[in-house]
């Protein structure tokens, strides 16, 4: 039988182990010490534990943490990782270097459901949603893990369709006995899941992304199917009426698409949708994909456009591709491929 994983229990699931394993109350607290303060790789290194108690453990636990089954670098320093998960499934993660900052951009789930036409993991349809294990073990085992200063869930999958086990990883890293990061380096990002989004503000006080891509109704429709059931007003709604403290970013992503998306009426629809939420528009150029007739704008007229925006009064930035020579890039992970591959 497989073992149960240590690695990406919260407290209140380390306290409920050592219940079971009748050892003393104060030991949930020594195990996250172990697991998220210092860098051990098992359990027999838990020296403040009894060697009973962790002989015992070991019975019935692993850590569970596991290396990435390989490695892509890119000319401009990005690097995307593969990882297996979910008993033969795999996702990818991004390491993006920048200036003094260090990004990593991790998978919420094998694959999505959402199907946006200008993506490649929608395009590979769902295997699975990772579990906080499976989401911090992106983090923690990469070497860069020390260098980390940001990270983004922009990975493959939705990540408010996957609420629980996304707030149980953002629990871990922000909580005092996890890694005890700021919330504000962490940023989570979503096609705008009606039923989450209130849970997903409450519970956490980390960065919500929403990807928009289209002020109006049909267009964003045709790109994004969600818009179907859960319009962007309806969630630009929930966003209006949520307290927001001054740390707390909302933003909204836009892929640019040329002569779909990239027009005056655009700019003009924006500044309306948005009027009153204190926010900024990151604009994204569109990275092709097979299969897809939608085209990239040129980089001045992504400049064009976020001059316009800034001029409504909108704070927009440009972001830049990284990682595209390796398919790192914003749209491009998918794991097609290596998921075929362990089929056949
Ligand atoms: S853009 Fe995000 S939500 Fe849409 S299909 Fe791709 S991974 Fe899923």
């Amino acid at each position: 039988m497989e073992k149960e994983k240590l690695y990406g229990k919260t407290l209140n699931e380390l306290v409920a182990v050592t219940k079971r394993m009748k050892m003393p109350g104060f030991a949930a607290r020594q195990i996250t010490d172990w697991l998220y303060k210092k860098e051990i790789s098992s359990i027999g290194e838990m020296s403040n534990l009894s060697r009973m108690a962790r002989e015992a453990m070991e019975e019935q636990y692993c850590l569970g943490l596991s290396a990435p089954v390989s490695s892509f670098e890119s000319s401009d320093g990005t690097k995307k990782y593969l990882f297996r998960v979910i008993v033969d499934k795999y996702i990818e993660a991004a390491y993006i270097p920048e200036d003094d900052r260090a990004t990593l951009c991790v998978s919420s789930q094998s694959g999505c459901k959402m199907g946006c036409i200008f993506c490649m993991t929608g395009r590979q349809g769902f295997q699975g949603n990772l579990s906080a294990n499976e989401i911090l073990n992106q983090f923690r085992s990469i070497p860069e893990f020390r260098k980390l200063t940001n990270i983004v869930y922009m990975g493959m999958g939705e990540p408010l369709d996957n609420t629980e086990e996304v707030l149980k990883s953002l629990e871990i890293l922000t909580s005092e006995w996890g890694y005890g990061w700021s919330p504000t380096r962490i940023t989570v990002s979503t096609v705008g899941m009606l039923k989450s989004i209130s849970s997903f503000l409450e519970r956490s006080r980390c960065h919500l992304a929403v990807s928009l891509h289209s002020p109006f109704d049909e267009e964003r429709r045709m790109l994004m199917p969600i818009q179907r059931t859960n319009s962007v007003a309806e969630v630009l709604d929930v966003i209006r009426n949520f307290d927001f403290n001054r740390q707390r970013r909302v933003s909204f992503e836009y892929i640019l698409f040329s002569g779909l998306n990239d027009s005056p009426a655009h700019v003009k629809e924006l500044a309306r949708i948005l009027n009153g939420i204190r926010c900024r528009i990151n604009l994204i150029r569109f990275h092709p994909v097979p299969g897809v007739t939608l085209s990239s704008p040129e980089m001045q007229d992504v400049i064009k456009f976020r001059e316009a925006l800034n001029e409504k009064g909108i704070t927009a930035t440009i972001r830049a591709s990284r990682g595209t020579d390796i398919r790192a890039a914003c749209g491009l992970l998918s794991t097609m491929q290596q998921n075929k591959q362990r089929q056949e």
